[in-house]
């Protein structure tokens, strides 16, 4: 466990009603507020290793990602620390988690696809964020941004080939169709169906941070791949001096 000891941060309010009386989306959105700034590093080797679940956001510059993390921490300026001069190719950590013990890590790495930026810079940033996602041990899920209206890229399914084995592997794995107030109800279900076809196993959801769309549904599945049911252990019979053993968890 991390304590966060950060005295710019974000200090969230003690909540007004005990956890077992709020709905999930509200147990969730509330762990996602308590967000605080833990680090910056260039590259992989610079960070902490931690020991605790990271959900990692990615996806192409524009598509949405600051918006949407904003939006789920319910936080303005969250996010857009990742876009200040020195941090656009740097990977973000936020520390997670109630009383100020931190029990998650929330990943943003900076956008990708930004045409502006010069080649090599590109794809530097491209090993980093490979190497991270290969590579980073406590990495737990990963959330990919998509403009819907311009559907996967050719980054982002190279970033989808990346990850698949780790996926395969159960890494959770979440598209996010972001800015879908933009379009109509058959449009939505039919990009919903083409992503979810695309996304080898993982979910997908519509999300829209003006029309206020699948914020709980998101927050309750990032605040599900954190917190994952406890795994049971037997109770040896009292006549047999076996070992515990473990029982297959529960979903
Ligand atoms: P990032 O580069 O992926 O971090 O993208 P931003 O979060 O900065 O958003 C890029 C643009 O999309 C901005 O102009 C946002 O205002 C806009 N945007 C983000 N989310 C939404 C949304 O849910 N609906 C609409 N209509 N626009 C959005």
């Amino acid at each position: 466990m991390t304590n966060n000891t950060n005295s710019n941060s974000f200090t969230p309010p003690a909540p007004k009603v005990a956890d077992g009386e709020k709905t999930p989306a509200a147990i969730a959105l509330g762990w996602l507020h308590t967000a605080k700034f833990l680090t910056t590093a260039p590259e992989l080797h610079f960070l902490p290793p931690l020991d605790l679940p990271e959900i990692a956001f990615v996806g192409r510059s524009n598509a949405g990602k600051s918006t949407c993390i904003n939006t789920l921490t319910q936080q303005k300026q969250l996010a857009y620390a990742s876009k200040k001069p020195g941090r656009t190719q740097h990977i973000n950590l936020f520390a997670l988690g109630k009383q100020g013990v931190t029990d998650a890590i929330l990943t943003d790495l900076p956008g990708y696809g930004y045409a502006a930026v010069p080649k090599q810079d590109k794809i530097r940033w491209q090993q980093v964020m490979a190497n991270y996602l290969i590579t980073r041990e406590n990495l737990t899920g990963i959330v990919l941004m998509c403009d819907p209206r311009h559907g996967l890229t050719e980054l982002d399914e190279i970033l989808l080939d990346v990850i698949r084995p780790r996926v395969q592997e159960g890494l959770k794995f979440l598209i996010i169709l972001t800015k879908s107030d933009k379009l109509t109800r058959s449009e939505a279900t039919k990009i919903l169906s083409i992503t979810k076809l695309q996304a080898g196993g993982g979910d997908v959801m519509l999300f829209s941070a003006t029309k206020r769309k699948g914020i709980d549904e998101v927050a309750q599945l990032l605040w599900k791949w954190a917190h994952p049911p406890a795994k049971k252990v037997k109770e040896p019979k009292a006549d047999t001096p076996q070992a515990a053993a473990e029982e297959p968890e529960a979903e």
